[in-house]
């Protein structure tokens, strides 16, 4: 569904995503995690279609999209959550919600905030506050909200839980696993590595740039060599 070959991204001389190859198939959770400074941002922004790789491709459904604008991979199927959330602080739930929306007719776009209203309640409450009023928790939830309302096949969230209190952060692991139910394909970001881990299929561990380690989620938990050599004592935040 989503590969990514020998992508390489650099900002001026800063070669900040190196050769990178992963794919995502229909269905599955896919997570990237690694260091601060690693690239994973840097990879999620070129995928994405905020930066432009210096070489290589990303292929969306077989086709190639590499270097394509954000709005045109919104409409091919690939939303993005941005770290830090980036809702409209001054536009209402529903408003935002709308927003993301855009790709889609009147009436679909009618249904999906139905769809997903009834998945966020929190959200069906809050329709028409200000969404600079709401809690951190209740931000990531339209957040998420936002980025399905472009119904997409691959849905890309950079740190879902970061900044957040333990009980909000236990709220997004939830919502991660709703999504799975769901069938949603997810390729997420994640600095909590062991929760991560504990809802994924199938993990990439980036460093420097590469990707230096790969395989089952559930394996990956259980190697503590791996939490030591790359992921230092964040990587095994509860
Ligand atoms: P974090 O977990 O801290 O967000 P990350 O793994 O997402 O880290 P990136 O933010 O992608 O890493 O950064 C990768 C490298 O690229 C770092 O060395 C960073 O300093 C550098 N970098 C990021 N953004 C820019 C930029 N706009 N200009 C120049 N260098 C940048």
């Amino acid at each position: 569904m989503l590969g990514i070959e020998s992508l390489t991204t650099r900002y001026g001389a800063i070669t900040a995503v190196r050769d990178v190859e992963l794919t995502v198939r229909a269905g599955e959770i896919v997570c990237l995690i690694g260091p601060n400074g690693a690239g994973k941002t840097t990879l999620l922004s070129t995928i994405s279609g905020l930066l432009k790789p210096s070489t290589g491709r990303v292929v969306l459904d077989g086709n190639d999209v590499t270097g394509w604008a954000p709005d045109q991979m919104l409409r091919s199927g690939l939303a993005l959550v941005p770290e830090h959330r980036r809702i409209f602080a001054d536009f209402t739930v529903r408003e935002n919600l709308m927003v993301g929306g855009v790709t889609q007719t009147a009436s679909r776009r009618e249904q999906l905030f139905d769809e997903i209203t009834s998945l966020f309640p929190i959200l069906k409450e809050r329709l028409y506050t200000q969404a600079g009023f709401l809690s951190g928790g209740e931000a990531q939830q339209l957040a998420i909200g936002r980025a399905l309302m472009s119904d997409p096949n691959v849905l890309l969230m950079d740190e879902p839980s970061l900044g957040l209190a333990p009980v909000l952060v236990d709220q997004v692991f939830e919502l991660i696993g709703k999504l799975r139910e769901g069938g949603r394909t997810l390729f997420v970001v994640e600095q909590n590595a062991q929760r991560m881990l504990s809802v994924a299929d199938r993990a990439y561990v980036m460093r420097s740039g590469s990707i230096v380690t790969a395989g089952p989620a559930a394996e990956l938990r259980g190697n503590e060599e791996l939490f030591k050599t790359y992921l230092g004592r964040s990587g095994g935040a509860a």
